[in-house]
């Protein structure tokens, strides 16, 4: 089983990251919270309390909407009614509601069964999330942490999303914002968010993408006795 665990707080960079890592070695690309955030999506379209689950009827409504990830180029697209649900899951609601879904058990229990049954196939896989190296795959041979500071990251954060230059203000609430979800996801009593201790720790606050990315690479290439271009 090939895989490299990418774990990191809130706007990390972690996905981004793990996609051009992915594409660099060959291998796919697994956004564990994309998983999440889908789940998410269907239980606020059934009309579900995220702080209040009822995890079979989310789990047969998922089913029911054909929950799923679709391998395209290095990625897995989440799929909703048969269609890439992507513009569906990375709404502020849904952002709001995902750290309470996330942190039921059941709802992990599904996901991690998912995730592991793609390494078991063979696929070897980047996975990006908050307990890939800690609890999905324990065993996997590189597993990174990868951090920066959290005003760094609401800057690249709000320059994603594009737009006008944003004001100090904007910055500092979208810092906040990101921090009041590592706190949940760090204090949670299942699968909390931690970095492993076998992890590589990266503080990419002055990396720039390429740097991290490369670095990245090279290590995998080293464990997995990969050949170099
Ligand atoms: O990575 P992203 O910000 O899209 O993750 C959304 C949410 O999904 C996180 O805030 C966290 O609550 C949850 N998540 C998780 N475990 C993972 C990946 C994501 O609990 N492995």
């Amino acid at each position: 089983m090939r895989v490299v665990a990418i774990d990191g707080p809130a706007a990390s960079g972690k996905s981004s990251t793990a996609k051009a890592v992915a594409r660099v070695l060959g291998f796919h690309h697994l956004d564990s919270g994309a998983l999440y955030r889908t789940l998410t999506r269907v239980a606020l379209d059934a009309g579900l309390d995220p702080d209040n689950l009822d995890v079979p009827v989310l789990l047969a409504k998922a089913d029911l909407r054909g929950l799923g990830l679709r391998p395209e180029e290095e990625d897995f697209v989440p799929l909703l009614d048969g269609a890439p649900a992507e513009h569906l899951i990375r709404t502020p609601e849904v952002t709001a509601a995902v750290s309470a879904v996330s942190a039921v058990p059941e709802v992990r229990d599904w996901a991690n069964a998912r995730m592991r049954a793609l390494a078991e196939a063979g696929v070897p896989i980047v996975v990006d999330g908050r307990d890939i190296g800690s609890v999905v795959f324990p065993e996997a041979g590189l597993k990174i942490f990868l951090y920066a500071k959290s005003v760094v990251r609401a800057m690249r954060r709000l320059a994603q999303q594009g737009g006008k230059e944003p004001t100090n203000e904007e910055i500092f609430a979208e810092a906040e914002r990101l921090k009041a979800r590592d706190k949940a996801d760090a204090s949670r009593p299942v699968a909390p968010l931690i970095s492993p201790e076998d992890a590589v720790e990266l503080d990419t606050s002055r990396m720039t993408f390429e740097e991290q990315v490369d670095g990245i690479v090279r290590l995998a290439r080293t464990v997995y006795q990969l050949p170099s271009p």
